[in-house]
């Protein structure tokens, strides 16, 4: 058995984004393997942590969710600022959580760290038939934003979400 708080990195990642897009889903998918259909908006825990091994490297991911703060906006600068990297979410199916993409970005380039890595990431992939964002949009902003890492989830399906934890685990090395 592997000792469990062994590792040889440890990252701490943010999820930032509007409210009801998954992000709670999305770490809550990512720590336990489950979905629920209801997670408390307002209150939950402050960080999940799970280690991976990344070849043969164990990586300690320690996932941040905002706890509902950002449903009042009322994310405390030391929130961004320990981050090493960001997943900025959005929900495919309210373009409105798309168009707010950029003030997140613009919340990490204020207070987050100089050289936080940020990936962009489309969630509720399910739900294909209201889909109001396409993924080729998605790319374009992250593009133009220098964003490395875009990609499409399901917290309801099991897409994605792993894989998007492990391509930030991977570019973390890379550039650590
Ligand atoms: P948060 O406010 O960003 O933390 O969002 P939540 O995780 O609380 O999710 C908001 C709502 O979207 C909840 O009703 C979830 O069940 C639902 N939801 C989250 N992820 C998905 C997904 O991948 N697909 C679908 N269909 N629904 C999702
Ligand atoms: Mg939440």
């Amino acid at each position: 058995l592997e000792q469990e708080d062994s590792f040889d990195f440890l990252f701490k990642i943010i999820l930032i984004g509007d409210t009801d897009v998954g992000k709670t889903s999305v770490i809550q998918r990512f720590k336990t393997g489950m979905f629920s259909e209801r997670q408390q908006s307002t209150i939950g825990v402050d960080f999940i942590v799970r280690t991976v091994n990344i070849q043969g490297r164990k990586v300690k991911m320690q996932v941040w969710d905002t706890a509902g703060q950002e449903r009042f906006r009322t994310i405390t600068q030391s929130y961004y600022r320990s981050a090493h990297a960001a997943m900025i979410t959005y929900d495919i199916t309210r373009r409105s959580t798309f168009n707010s993409v950029p003030q997140w970005i613009q919340e990490m380039e204020q207070y987050g760290a100089a050289n936080v890595l940020l990936a962009l990431i489309g969630n509720k992939c399910d739900m294909e038939s209201e889909r109001q964002v396409e993924f080729n949009e998605a790319c374009t902003l992250a593009n133009q934003k220098g964003i490395v890492v875009a990609l499409e989830t399901s917290a309801k399906e099991a897409q994605n979400v792993d894989q998007a934890f492990i391509v930030m685990a991977r570019e973390l090395l890379a550039c650590n």
